[in-house]
């Protein structure tokens, strides 16, 4: 299961909460982040995280672009809908690349722990 990680600035206290509260799924799991939400999650919930680029620096396309030739299973993508962000473009184009490719995607905290709940309940525990 291959899992892409992207936390705005004002929620990435979020995502470091939810990474502890999934930790053990998650460690099964192939993961990949934006920049800063990578370093997080390795420094404060202890997760072995591929780190790409920042978003504003291209790190969401980066996702994206996997995303588009199968090489994501599922996003959370935890946004600040309370500030204008830089790469909104970015932004905008990996969550439309996740409607137009099927894989799901959760904008937020408690969409995400539903998400990642119902990817336990369904066996998905294996790399
Ligand atoms: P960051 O990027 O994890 O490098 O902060 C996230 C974003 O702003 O899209």
């Amino acid at each position: 299961m291959k899992i892409a990680l992207i936390a705005h600035d004002h929620k990435k206290d979020d995502i470091v909460l939810l990474a502890r509260e999934f930790t053990p799924f998650l460690s099964a799991c192939q993961l990949m982040a934006t920049g800063t939400t990578g370093r997080r999650l390795h420094d404060e919930a202890g997760l072995t995280v591929e780190c790409l680029l920042s978003g504003p620096f291209g790190g969401d396309l980066q996702i994206g672009a996997r995303l588009a030739v199968g090489d994501v299973d599922v996003v959370v993508f935890l946004r600040d809908p309370m500030t204008a962000q830089p790469h909104e473009p970015d932004i905008n184009a990996l969550v439309r690349a996740c409607d137009v490719h099927n894989v799901p995607c959760a904008t937020n905290l408690a969409g995400a722990r539903i998400l990642l709940r119902g990817l336990i309940l369904q066996g998905c525990v294996h790399p």
